[in-house]
């Protein structure tokens, strides 16, 4: 089970989408943080699928073979890098806001 909550920046206020902030997993997807370059979006994107859609575990290899590590922006199919929970707008450090949900 994975975890998400929703970012806020301290310095101007800029808040995120829920994302998980880093790498998490959830029963069928592995999925990482990043950070569009292109729309500055925060989100949450599959960098590997653990299990078919009938809930069949891959192997290892099989996982690796379906591995996605460099995933496109869900918004505008822009390159995204790992977000480093700095604010998209200012930079600064962002804060984990209040709200919380699982997934997954
Ligand atoms: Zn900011
Ligand atoms: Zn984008």
């Amino acid at each position: 089970m994975g975890m998400r909550c929703d970012w806020r920046c301290p310095h101007c206020a800029t808040t995120t989408e829920p994302v998980s902030g880093g790498h998490d997993r959830g029963f069928h997807a592995a999925t990482q943080t990043r950070l569009c370059l292109t729309c500055k979006t925060v989100q949450d994107l599959e960098i590997g699928v653990m299990s078919d859609p009938s809930h069949r575990i891959f192997t290892p290899e099989e996982s690796r073979a379906r591995a996605n590590p460099d995933p496109v922006c869900g918004t505008c199919s822009g390159r995204t890098v790992p977000w480093d929970r700095s604010c998209p707008s200012c930079g600064t450090p962002m804060e984990r806001g209040e709200h919380m949900e699982f997934w997954d």
